[in-house]
């Protein structure tokens, strides 16, 4: 038996369920199969089902006198019809103890509470109204099921009277029946139901009767397939239920129905007039929205590749290599080209985005504020962009999941709306630090409100007119910069941003591929609000850091070439490959044609060549930064000693990725000494061993740079966030002669 504290205010012992149908039944099968309790007994107006559900072992005892019954219960559930709640309220109400819960199941709430306060005056501090949402087409106490509740939610609507403890005990026993409990106001869960489970049964039922109607039928219905079937699957329920929930949640449900009707509207006008991009527009965001939905349900995230979580690699030095491999795109520069198609006017045609977590976050809530968007389907995304003034309220709250990137540069897009926006993330997410960006574009005019302690979620009040500001950055940062060049597009005046440092600018060049005012200079970077960005075409360039894996992989490598396409080739980024060609590794590098705003190549990476020891700081590690871990691997394989210094910026940020790469190293037995500002690597010839990439994008790819550093092989686990990053690198990588294979657990 489940033990409830005796010291509990509300020990609940014996419970009295009143309406033995599915629900009644299910929750006192639900106690009795758990042993939550000591006695259930069961009341129903229907003798018959009274009996049946003792036969069934629903119940221990069937109540024959309601009045002593409620008198004994420590527990009273309602499980009757919404529209019986106010009368089975009335007939037990003198008959109640001080201490007695009572609860109910009902579909509706604000009826029920109207009816409790008209019986009781004063509101017990025992009452807790309730609503599971579980259920089934079938009712009566045979379809009693005891698992029904079991990982459903539960949603107690506790009222000012409430006692807390009374709440706290009810919840400890749904939950015992396997529910996850919830708290909401009254009136807040008939809105929510109305919406989410009221006009869907409404719509089945409507539809399944309009079809009827037809004289034809007989014919639709033969011929009717699984979308019609899955559509009306809800219109078998309990008819007189749904009679009952339409009158007691009469005006929540109309408010839906009246906003069903205007999109339908909408939906009608652009079938009649052929607009496509209205019609593209609700499909798409209504498939995406599906698409969310789904993954919230099943607690998975943006990208598609998650059952690769657990994917371990396996890999080695190579012999021969030859071959292209094509590169992912830039995660940074996809994440700028959605955002500022979105706001461009125009149609804006993207190739190579790279389709990972943090650039579908960002898609996704430019969607939400209702950018049509087609894709991403392999690299390729349509963006319908809206214009400076076209982005509309989202729906709720912006959930950016792990993407500070998108966090911190949407700020600046979003502090310069009309409408206001909250912005959420992961649990990593939140405890980033905000103030950086926040200040800043508080001095431009914003209104943003942060946690106490500095990160997200963020709170943006829209409506407020920005001003331009000249401001120095105190630590460079390219996601401040941006935000501050994005607030101002909106800003009166012009927006100056110097920085000690010169850091990554793709945001200043893809402005200015979008046509906007924006120039790069000795006094810094200085934008002015344009009339309008224009659409445009955008190939996004290949990601360097990616270059810089195979680059060490090559290095390792007897002989043979590796060509990579496209790779893009800013500056502010190229510190890691300069890196690597002062230690001998051979790469010839093609110009090619810019793409966004960014200059590319084409590079031929030479195998054969032995790696030499290095020193790297200052200006040269700034620009090397996001590619450090690849560097301290590439020192492993050197010969003679290496020192990276400088790095005391870089261990505070929040994933210290250079700690991580320290222990891979160690891990295979590399000589490696760490203070807060130094690395040294001690190059060695390394064997192979185990590791783990621990699910982290920048410690896989070290991980599988030291793998193809090893002679013997190397298993490197959890490189689950490496592979949705590049699907089909093994693949390729196989393709050219690299020495690498998956493992599945
Ligand atoms: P059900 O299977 O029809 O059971 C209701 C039972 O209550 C029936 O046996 C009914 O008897 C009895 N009853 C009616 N008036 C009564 C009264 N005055 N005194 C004693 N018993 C009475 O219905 P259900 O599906 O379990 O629904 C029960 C409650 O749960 C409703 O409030 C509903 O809104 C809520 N709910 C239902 C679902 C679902 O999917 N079904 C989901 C969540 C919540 P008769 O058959 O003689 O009327």
């Amino acid at each position: 038996m489940l033990s409830y504290s005796s010291l509990s205010k509300y020990p609940i012992k014996r419970v009295l369920v009143i309406g033995l149908g599915l629900i009644g039944g299910s929750f006192a099968k639900a106690l009795k199969t758990r042993s939550c309790v000591e006695e259930v007994v069961g009341a129903d107006r229907n003798p018959d089902e009274c009996r049946l559900g003792l036969d069934l072992g629903v119940v221990d005892r069937v109540a024959e006198d309601l009045a002593a019954e409620v008198g004994l219960a420590d527990l009273i559930v309602l499980a009757v019809p919404v529209k019986a709640m106010e009368k089975v309220l009335a007939e037990i109400k003198p008959h109640l103890r001080l201490q007695t819960l009572v609860t109910d199941v009902g579909s509706t709430k604000t009826n029920l509470v109207t009816a409790a306060r008209a019986i009781f005056g004063r509101l017990p501090p025992t009452f807790i109204p309730g609503h599971p949402i579980a259920g089934a087409e079938k009712s009566g106490v045979r379809a009693s099921d005891a698992d029904l509740f079991e990982r459903h939610k539960l949603i107690l609507t506790p009222l000012p009277e409430t006692d807390p403890d009374a709440t706290l005990e009810l919840a400890r026993l749904w939950q015992a029946v396997g529910a996850e409990v919830l708290q909401m106001e009254v009136e807040r869960h008939d809105e929510v139901l109305a919406a989410t489970s009221h006009l869907p049964h409404l719509l089945a039922f409507s539809l399944v009767d309009t079809l009827a109607r037809e004289e034809e039928n007989l014919d639709i219905f033969r011929y009717a397939a699984g979308g019609f079937r899955d559509f009306t699957r809800i219109a078998a329920s309990d008819p007189t239920m749904w009679h009952d929930i339409c009158i007691a949640n009469r005006e929540a449900i109309l408010a839906q129905i009246d906003r069903y009707t205007s999109g339908v509207g909408r939906l009608r006008a652009a079938v009649d007039s052929g607009d496509s991009e209205t019609l593209l527009g609700i499909f798409t965001r209504a498939k995406s929205a599906r698409d969310h939905f789904t993954r919230l349900i099943n607690k998975t995230g943006y990208s598609s590749n998650d059952h690769m979580a657990g994917v371990s690699l396996r890999a080695q030095r190579t012999n021969e290599i030859d071959g292209q491999i094509n590169l992912p795109g830039d995660k940074s520069i996809s994440q700028r080209a959605i955002i500022l198609a979105s706001l461009a006017e125009g149609v804006t045609d993207i190739t190579g985005f790279l389709e990972n977590e943090d650039s579908l976050a960002t898609l996704q809530a430019l969607r939400d504020m209702g950018v049509v968007i087609e894709g991403p389907h392999q690299g390729q995304v349509r963006v319908y962009g809206v214009g400076l003034n076209g982005l509309q309220p989202p729906p709720g709250p912006l959930y950016l999941g792990h993407s500070a990137t998108a966090m911190r540069l949407l700020a600046g897009v979003l502090a310069a709306q009309p409408f206001d926006t909250e912005l959420f993330g992961d649990e990593a997410l939140s405890q980033r630090n905000m103030t950086r960006v926040v200040d800043p574009l508080r001095a431009m005019g914003a209104q943003i409100e942060i946690s106490d302690t500095g990160g997200a979620p963020l709170r943006i009040k829209g409506g407020q007119a920005l001003q331009g500001i000249e401001y120095t950055l105190p630590m460079p940062s390219a996601q401040v910069k941006s935000a501050l060049l994005l607030a101002g597009l909106w800003a009166s005046g012009e927006t100056r941003i110097r920085e000690p440092v010169l850091t990554r600018d793709h945001t200043e060049r893809m402005l200015a591929a979008f046509g906007a005012d924006v120039e790069a200079g000795e006094q810094g970077v200085v934008i002015k609000a344009p009339r309008a960005l224009t659409a445009t075409r955008l190939a996004i360039p290949r990601d360097i850091s990616w270059a810089a894996l195979c680059g060490i992989a090559v290095a390792g490598s007897g002989q043979g070439q590796l060509e990579l396409d496209a790779v893009g080739m800013n500056p502010t980024r190229t510190g890691a490959l300069e890196v690597l060609q002062r230690m001998g590794l051979q790469v010839e590098v093609n110009a090619q044609p810019d793409q966004a705003g960014e200059p590319v190549a084409q590079l031929n990476i030479q195998a054969g060549s032995r790696l030499q020891a290095v020193q790297v700081g200052g200006e040269l590690l700034s620009r090397a930064m996001d590619e450090l871990p690849l560097l301290l691997v590439a020192a492993a394989q050197a010969e003679g000693v290496s020192r990276f210094n400088g790095l005391s910026r870089l261990r505070h940020k929040e994933e210290d990725p250079v700690g991580r790469t320290v222990e891979l190293l160690r891990t295979l037995g590399i000589n490696v000494g760490e203070s807060e500002d130094e690395v040294v690597v001690t190059g060695a010839c390394i064997s192979g061993g185990q590791v783990d990439a621990a699910g982290s994008l920048r410690a896989g790819m070290a991980a599988l740079a030291l793998g193809f550093s090893c002679s013997e092989p190397c298993l490197i686990d959890r490189c689950g966030s490496l592979l949705s990053a590049c699907p089909d690198f093994v693949e390729q990588a196989q393709r050219v002669g690299l020495k690498v294979h998956k493992e599945e657990d």
